[in-house]
């Protein structure tokens, strides 16, 4: 009898590992608590691959073999707990598929930026003509194309909620981006938990791979310190010159690896701010590391467009510049949105907390921020946070109301800036909704 898969969530990797599940010779059950997506359904009819929404019949699952989990379901979901009590395999996508993948695989976790630098990376290795997929937390999902596709290099988004779920996967080339606290309702809020997730990118991996790191991160310096590792370390940052890996000397930044220099002028990085000279580090490393040419590297961190809801310009209205930083979900990405603000700012921030910590945010707050406009459904934390260093601290309940509130507050040459610092669920489907529903209220102003 054939091996029986259960696919718990049928998202995109769901579904994805269903196609693939399939393809490979399982008996495959897909199961979720929730609604099925209607074009997600209809590709699983049309595979013959049998079904369940609006609940997980136990009997079923308990039965498998092994369990995919979709990364949005939690370790503690009683189904979940169940599995692990009954000792029933439970794994990601990712770990799947790579079973099934004989492509190079440029993994890219941390807790911002990753979906920056997997475009950015992805843009430069299409453009210099490597037959290359791009997969991960984005777009397509991996397994569906393992299953339908045939590339040498995959470049993967990788989330600690897929990391959590691997095993045996292997990356050829890694890359940790940076580690603050993010997800750690997810973590028993044990900052270290998630710490530990982040470092499984590098299991598994060998003397001849490469590991790609922030230098300047202290959570990552000490985690190195504490850690046997196994693969070539190349670390980018500006606090001191990274060779071996990537850093930057007044306006130049520069990449060494093996003596072979490459070097080119920060000013000419299509992204900009701080945190995107990182995320172009860490993609040039990439890249030099596949021995792409260097004249290549150059021109593609020179035209990489910005991806939306990241720093997203929107338009100037009577002066005032609006900036959608929807994606923004913690306090660390707020803060090289603001940081990167050349001008005053009226800040709509709130929604779901995660465990915030604003304080890291006060000084910057005080230089750049002029007024506040709260935008979720429970504000107080934001409030006891800013009250005392901001004169006025106003509460919003949904989005046009809290563009009409900024637009009110601030005065030609300031920067309305929406960097929520939160999830956005409690008002929002998700972070694009919030991006999109902030576009249209600043072009109906
Ligand atoms: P992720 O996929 O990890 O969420 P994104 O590239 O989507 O990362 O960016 C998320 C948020 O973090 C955006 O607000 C973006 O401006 C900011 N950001 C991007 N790169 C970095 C970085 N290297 N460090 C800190 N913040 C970053």
């Amino acid at each position: 009898m054939a091996e029986r898969i259960i696919i718990l969530g049928a998202g995109e990797s769901g579904v994805g590992s269903a196609i693939l599940a399939q393809k490979a010779g399982f008996s495959v059950l897909v199961s979720d608590a929730g609604k099925i997506k209607p074009d997600y359904r209809q590709t699983l009819m049309d595979l013959g691959v049998e079904f369940e929404e609006g609940g997980h019949t136990e009997s079923r699952i308990v039965e498998a073999d092994s369990v995919i989990k979709s990364p949005g379901i939690p370790e503690k979901a009683p189904i979940i707990k169940l599995l692990h009590n009954k000792a029933i395999p439970v794994i990601s996508e990712l770990e799947f598929a790579a079973r099934y993948s004989k492509a190079r695989h440029i993994c890219i976790t941390g807790s911002n930026g990753k979906t920056t630098t997997t475009l950015m990376t992805y843009h430069i290795l299409k453009a210099a003509g490597l037959k290359v997929g791009l997969a991960g937390n984005i777009g397509q999902s991996f397994a569906r194309q393992v299953a339908e596709q045939d590339f040498d290099f995959y470049v993967l988004e990788v989330s600690s909620f897929q990391l959590d779920g691997m095993y045996d996967f292997r990356a050829d080339i890694a890359i940790l981006m940076n580690i603050t606290p993010d997800h750690l309702d997810r973590y028993e809020y044990k900052f270290q938990n998630y710490a530990d997730s982040k470092f499984r990118i590098i299991q598994n991996m060998r003397p001849e791979d490469s590991f790609i790191y922030c230098g300047d991160d202290p959570v990552i310096q000490a985690e190195i310190a504490k850690r046997q590792i196994i693969p070539q370390k190349l670390p980018f940052g500006f606090d001191q010159v990274y060779n071996p890996g990537a850093w930057a000397e007044g306006e130049q930044l520069n990449i060494v690896i093996n003596n072979n220099p490459f070097n080119m002028s920060l000013f000419d990085l299509s992204m900009q701010g701080k945190h995107n000279a990182y995320n172009s580090m860490a993609s040039g490393i990439a890249s030099r590391v596949l021995e792409i040419r260097k004249d290549a590297i150059r021109e593609c961190l020179t035209d990489f467009q910005g991806v939306e809801h990241r720093l997203e310009s929107v338009i100037k209205v009577h002066g005032i510049e609006f900036i959608n930083d929807s994606k923004a979900t913690n306090v660390n990405s707020t803060w090289y949105a603001l940081e990167s603000m050349k001008g005053k700012v009226v800040w709509i921030v709130g929604g779901i907390d995660k465990g915030n910590d604003y304080s890291i945010l006060h000084s910057l707050v005080r230089e750049k921020v002029k007024s506040i406009v709260c935008l979720g459904k429970d504000n107080s934390k934001i409030h006891q946070s800013f009250d005392d260093i901001i004169e006025t601290v106003v509460d919003t309940g949904d989005m046009e109301e809290a563009v009409r509130a900024a637009y009110y507050l601030a005065e030609q040459g300031n920067i309305v800036l929406l960097s929520p610092c939160c999830a956005s669920f409690d008002l929002f489907e998700n972070y694009e909704d919030r991006g999109r529903q902030f576009k249209n209220a600043v072009r109906n102003l």
